[in-house]
């Protein structure tokens, strides 16, 4: 089937960023590679990474566990949300590991499985999911592989940063476990005090960058391409797209593009967006529809029905223009791209 829609992505630049990011951590780099993979396609990215050098992955749910399917020898794979009331039969069928996150799941996996290693997280200060710092008296004896922690504002430079390592280290002296993990993305930016046994990045991975430290450092990966639908003119006075919100004030060439806000390209590139092609830039005009958008490309006089246009993605362009985070940038591109890894 071919695919009007594709995202290109960048090998290279992943394993590189993976390199950049195991380098500056210093000590072993793991890779976040829920949501797919934030979206580049979860088992091509595990496979990329692992051929880089990468053993430790981590998904969110169950079911992302699974659809990653069979994993690199040597690889091993968490799962983030850990063992629910609903996730018993399958976690015992996987050979991921939980990231138990409460007293609650804590004793879940002993009743199931009092035998098989675990991870844990605990809280130290987001508040979101993890056991307190004065629960982690319900771990006494359980096989924790990675005891981990992890940073609410590591993006920026806030005080909750030290106050959430010192934190960390205080569970790590009473809890024992294989290995001590705390650093996302931006958290490996913040130094090697954070680094402790194992880094877990995601964002920058993807060709994110979560702080300044990692600018000129860490590559694109992800670039979204169009197929042009129809090549048209809207005469000087008429609009285009829905509300007429733009009105053209002379004669315009219009390339109608093969994405739309279905695809994740969402509305508020509208004044922001637009692509390019071979050199020429062309600019987004009015509003993106669920399937299509329209872009002036009266720069490109060759533009034709069937021809790829790249649209703009630099990350952290893209989010200042949009507001949008880097983040929700990379998840939100749907599945009717076709990833293609070059
Ligand atoms: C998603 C996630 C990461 C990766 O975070 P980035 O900010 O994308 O680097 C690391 N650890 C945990 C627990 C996560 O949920």
């Amino acid at each position: 089937m071919h695919h009007p829609l594709r995202l290109r992505l960048d090998r290279a630049a992943l394993a590189a960023n993976w390199r950049w990011l195991a380098a500056t951590a210093g000590t072993a780099c793991g890779a976040a590679v829920k949501a797919d993979g934030y979206g580049t396609g979860g088992s091509a990215a595990v496979a990329v990474l692992a051929e880089a050098g990468c053993r430790d992955f981590l998904v969110s749910t169950w079911d992302e566990a699974r659809r990653l399917g069979p994993l690199p020898t040597g690889a091993s794979l968490s799962v983030l949300h850990g063992v629910g009331p609903d996730d018993v039969a399958d976690a015992l069928a996987s050979s991921a590991r939980p990231v138990l996150n409460s007293v609650e799941q804590v004793a879940r996996w002993r009743a199931a499985a009092p035998d098989r290693p675990c991870e844990v997280m605990v809280d130290s200060g987001m508040n979101r999911l993890g056991l307190r710092p004065e629960e982690v008296g319900v771990l006494d004896g359980l096989a924790i592989d990675t005891l981990m922690s992890h940073l609410a504002c590591a993006d920026q430079d806030h005080a909750l940063n030290a106050g959430q390592l010192a934190r960390f280290r205080e569970v790590k002296a009473v809890v024992s476990a294989k290995r001590y993990s705390l650093a996302n993305s931006a958290g490996i930016c913040l130094g090697r005090d954070y680094s402790f046994d194992l880094v877990r990045p995601g964002l920058a991975l993807y060709g994110g960058i979560p702080r300044a430290e990692a600018e000129g450092k860490i590559a694109q990966v992800a670039y979204p391409e169009a197929q042009v639908v129809q090549r048209r003119i809207a005469n000087a006075g008429e609009s285009v797209g829905y509300g007429a919100t733009f009105v053209a004030t002379r004669d315009t060439e219009l390339a109608i593009l093969n994405i739309g806000y279905a695809d994740g390209y969402l509305r508020c590139f509208a004044g922001h967006g637009g692509g390019s092609v071979g050199g020429a830039r062309l600019p987004l005009v009015g509003r993106v529809s669920m399937d299509l958008v329209a872009l002036d490309c009266g720069a490109a006089p060759g533009l034709r029905e069937g021809d790829w246009v790249a649209l703009d993605y630099d990350l952290p362009v893209a989010a200042a223009a949009t507001g949008l985070s880097q983040y929700e940038l990379l998840t939100g591109l749907g599945d009717r791209f076709e990833r293609v890894w070059g």
